[in-house]
């Protein structure tokens, strides 16, 4: 018997599955289509890597992926995890750490960590029992031996799986599957990487910190974090900005780390950070990060001469976050499994798909 009713809820829960890819802010459900589409190209264009190749065959996971507790932890079923702690980290925010039972942590491949299931930068599909929709996450720090996961989680006002995160408490199950790539990190490819994020979109980023940067500060790719936050209270907790602070101080030829915010508005943040510039990150932001001779620059846009002098070395740019965000640093996604051509602050800088990525 299918009621009325029955169907409307069926057609509910549809729909809110549909967007399993990214929303690191507000927008429309269309916005969620769209944003779900992005994931396949991503998929194909960093050569179909495992964990999303099973997202992309089996697209309808969140409600037929089965929940195993005797299979290692994979992309095509969930496995159930325990909360740890689940505690307050900004004004709409929590720090939520899982753990899932250590023999089913898939092996790992210690001779190539770059090979292995857990390469950077990756993230696990958690469920929302209630109603059986998932969204991506993205552990901080990977996985540790004994099966722990940190995430910063962010809820918005009618955000269906963020709202149900908060709402967890020490001890409770959580379904979660992966590892899913969100982007793969190959080593020595750039002399230069420049990450951009708003809000939670430093997520990713700072697992590549974790991973990648933090483990390595004598090889010779340069980074620069770029992060927004709409106030100092809302820019990440302690347990990310402390760290983050102490490799930059410690490590400036190897890591570099603007922050910026839209307002002094609100109690100053407990984390040891350099002061916040007020303001969007733009192209000063980013002229200036790339060592560009602001005054000449200046000059060609007041001249109408459109391509900023480029600098000589293998530069990419990842952008992470609300969608305005992207947008103006770096146009929109693109339709149909797309990122879309290169817009924004650095379509205007002359960078092409090549140096730009949208996570
Ligand atoms: C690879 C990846 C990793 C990610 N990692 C993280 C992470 O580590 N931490 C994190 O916080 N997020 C992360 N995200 C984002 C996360 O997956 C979710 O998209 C986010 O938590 C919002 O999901 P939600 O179910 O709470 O909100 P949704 O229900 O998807 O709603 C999101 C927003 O849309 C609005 N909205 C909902 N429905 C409508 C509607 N009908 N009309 C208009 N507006 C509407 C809501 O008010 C809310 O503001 C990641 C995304 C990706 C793709």
């Amino acid at each position: 018997m299918n009621l009325p009713g029955q169907r409307l809820l069926h057609q509910y829960v549809l729909r809110r599955s549909l967007p399993r890819c990214r929303r690191y802010s507000s927008g429309t459900q269309q916005a969620q289509k769209r944003t779900t589409s992005r994931f396949v190209p991503l998929a194909l264009g960093v050569g179909a890597v495992t964990g999303l190749s099973v997202y992309f065959f089996f697209p309808d996971a969140s409600r037929s992926a089965p929940t195993l507790s005797t299979s290692p932890l994979s992309p095509s079923h969930f496995t159930p995890s325990t909360v740890i702690s689940n505690e307050t980290a900004g004004p709409d925010t929590k720090l939520l750490e899982v753990v899932v039972p250590p023999h089913l942590l898939p092996p790992r491949d210690t001779a190539d960590a770059s090979a292995s299931a857990f390469a950077p930068i990756w993230s696990v599909f958690i469920k929302d029992d209630d109603i059986q929709v998932e969204r991506p996450y993205t552990p901080l720090e990977g996985v540790d031996e004994e099966g722990r996961m940190l995430f910063w989680i962010k809820k918005y006002p009618k955000g269906e799986v963020g709202r149900w995160l908060h709402s967890k408490h020490g001890g409770e199950k959580l379904e979660l599957r992966g590892p899913i790539t969100t982007w793969p990190w190959r080593d020595g490819e750039w002399d230069e990487v420049i990450m951009i994020s708003g809000g939670t979109g430093i997520t990713p980023f700072y697992q590549l910190f974790h991973s990648v940067i933090s483990r390595s500060p004598d090889a010779k790719t340069r980074f620069t974090l770029l992060h927004s936050s709409q106030t100092p209270a809302e820019l990440p907790p302690p347990r990310i900005m402390d760290r983050l602070t102490r490799f930059a101080a410690q490590n400036p030829e190897r890591f570099r780390l603007r922050l910026f915010v839209d307002s002094l508005d609100g109690p100053a943040p407990t984390s040891h950070m350099p002061a916040p510039h007020v303001g969007r990150i733009d192209n000063t932001a980013i002229e200036r990060c790339l060592g560009l001779d602001q005054r000449r620059t200046w000059l060609r846009r007041l001249f109408g001469m459109a391509e900023a002098p480029r600098p000589n070395r293998k530069i990419l740019f990842l952008v992470c976050g609300p969608d305005p965000m992207v947008n103006a640093i770096s146009g929109p996604f693109g339709r149909n499994f797309s990122q879309g051509p290169v817009r924004g602050v650095l379509g205007e800088m002359g960078f092409t798909s090549k140096e730009v990525w949208k996570l």
